[in-house]
């Protein structure tokens, strides 16, 4: 009798135990359905990018605005992330960096120019021979290339040619901060916050007495946006890209206020005004965080003024010289330059 109620008591716990089980495994069945279905209401509701790996830009400014600040995280998660092409279906051609760290369209910016189709898969890109003799690159372009661009275009030729997509499985994205290749939550967590919290030289800009417009033309600047050349061919503008102060060079906003032999000078005569040494910056945004207050807090009113000063000259001399075609001699802007500041 009491072996009988044993027996029973253990099938009893058997019983619940099977019952919990299924109980937490519908409970996780659920709980992936609504992750995944979460995912297909947001897609529904703002629309998918070329490839479906995002929703598009969200725009719109009514509600709570939740999945608008999701979204703005996306460029930092996909500098994580590397592009393995499969198939070659879901990732475009010229915006998604699948042949090296840099996207083609900013590699090849006057080939990108031309191009007809500018949202195109890599799948679109690629043809097949009617009797089975392989594959290869399909590219369209608007008008016949000029000498410069068509050494251009065999350069991008050889580079793509020397990555052609293996067109087995699936396109996926391999997630960087593991060695497994597989997101996961810690190591992203991790890189946000290792990254910079202040990112950009507001003070460098905006704490500097110069004229407001010369605080907005630096401002832009820093934020590569100034009409240089390389910015109105993105544009997809047909210009030839050269820069007219050095004539030997193309025109991006970093050449032309950094680089360029012309702003080279104007940088060099203002360091020996002020006898420093100094190793130029690649980028403005990093130049204008090294200048700031180099010299002391105290001693750095002039020298704070410099980068505004200058590289408003130099826009002002590329504008003269592209649009009125009058051009000033550099000793003549190196004594404007010494009067602005010290005057
Ligand atoms: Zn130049």
């Amino acid at each position: 009798m009491r072996r009988d109620r044993l027996e029973k008591n253990n099938e009893n716990r058997e019983k619940s135990k099977e019952t919990e089980k299924r109980e937490i495994e519908s409970k996780g069945k659920k709980t992936r359905w609504s992750c995944a279905g979460m995912g297909r209401v947001i897609a529904t509701k703002y629309g998918e990018d070329s490839g479906g790996w995002c929703t598009r830009v969200v725009r719109g400014t009514h509600g709570c605005g939740l999945w608008k600040n999701i979204r703005k995280g996306a460029g930092n998660f996909f500098s994580h992330v590397v592009y393995e092409v499969g198939e070659g279906n879901r990732i475009r051609f010229w915006h998604d960096p699948w042949s090296g760290p840099t996207p083609l369209k900013e590699l090849y910016l006057e080939l990108f120019a031309c191009v007809v189709v500018k949202e195109a898969l890599i799948s679109d890109m690629l043809i097949f021979a009617p009797d089975g003799g392989g594959r290869s690159w399909n590219f369209r372009f608007r008008r016949n290339f000029n000498e410069g661009e068509l050494r251009r275009f065999y350069s991008f030729y050889g580079h793509v040619s020397a990555r052609n997509p293996s067109e087995e499985g699936e396109d996926i994205l391999s997630w960087q901060l593991n060695c497994n290749g597989v997101f996961d939550v810690r190591s992203f967590y991790i890189a946000l916050l290792k990254a910079p919290s202040v990112s950009f030289p507001w003070q460098s800009i905006w704490c500097v007495k110069v004229p407001k417009r010369i605080s907005f033309f630096l401002w832009i600047a820093a934020r590569g946006g100034i009409l240089t050349i390389d910015n109105l061919v993105k544009k997809t503008l047909p210009l030839v890209n050269w820069c007219c102060l050095c004539g030997c060079d193309e025109e991006t906003v970093d050449h032309l206020l950094i680089h360029c032999k012309f702003a080279s000078a104007l940088w060099s005569e203002v360091l020996s005004m002020f006898g420093v040494q100094w190793v130029m910056s690649d980028t403005i945004v990093s130049l204008l965080f090294a200048w700031r207050n180099w010299l002391g807090t105290y001693s750095s009113k002039v020298w704070n003024l410099v980068p505004a000063c200058l590289m408003w000259l130099v826009w002002k001399e590329r504008n003269a010289r592209t649009f009125e075609d009058v051009e000033s001699p550099i000793d003549k802007l190196k004594t404007l330059l010494a009067r602005t500041l010290f005057e």
